[in-house]
Order: C-alpha cells, then sequence, then structure tokens
C-alpha cells in the first residue's frame, strides 16, 4: 500500500452537500439513495481533496497503520 493517509468519514457530521463526491479527483466517493456518502478505499489515491472541501469538517485524513 503506497498510500500514506487515507480520508475517515463522519456520517454524524455529514450534511450530504456533496462536495467530496462532486471533487473526488478518482471517483471513489459514491451516494447513497438518501444522499450518503461513503468511499471506497481500494482505489482512493489519499490525496485529500474530499477532507479540504468538507465545509463540515467531517472528514479527516489519517494515517493509514
Ligand atoms: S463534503 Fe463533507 S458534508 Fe459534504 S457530503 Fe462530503 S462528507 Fe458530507
Ligand atoms: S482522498 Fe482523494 S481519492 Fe480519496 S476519496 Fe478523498 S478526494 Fe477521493
Amino acid at each position: 500500500m503506497w498510500r500514506i493517509k487515507r480520508p475517515d468519514l463522519d456520517n454524524s457530521k455529514c450534511t450530504k452537500c456533496h462536495l467530496c463526491w462532486l471533487f473526488c479527483p478518482e471517483g471513489v466517493v459514491r451516494r447513497g439513495s438518501r444522499g450518503e456518502v461513503w468511499i471506497v478505499y481500494e482505489f482512493c489515491k489519499g490525496c485529500g481533496i474530499c477532507a479540504e472541501v468538507c465545509a463540515a469538517r467531517a472528514i479527516t485524513m489519517v494515517r493509514e497503520v
């Protein structure tokens, strides 16, 4: 695994604005039928853009263990 950090998404803080979905360059943020979002970690590159655009600070970049 070459990724140093991965985005940790706290759904209790998420306002379902979908900016992370819009800006993720890899298209690995997915949206559910109720507006919920989740990340497909298999293809996430750990760039941190989703965390940067999240005004609700629902996404935190954490080090891979
Ligand atoms: S940018 Fe943040 S608040 Fe908006 S959908 Fe993504 S995780 Fe939720
Ligand atoms: S860290 Fe980058 S690649 Fe991974 S979900 Fe966020 S924006 Fe997409």
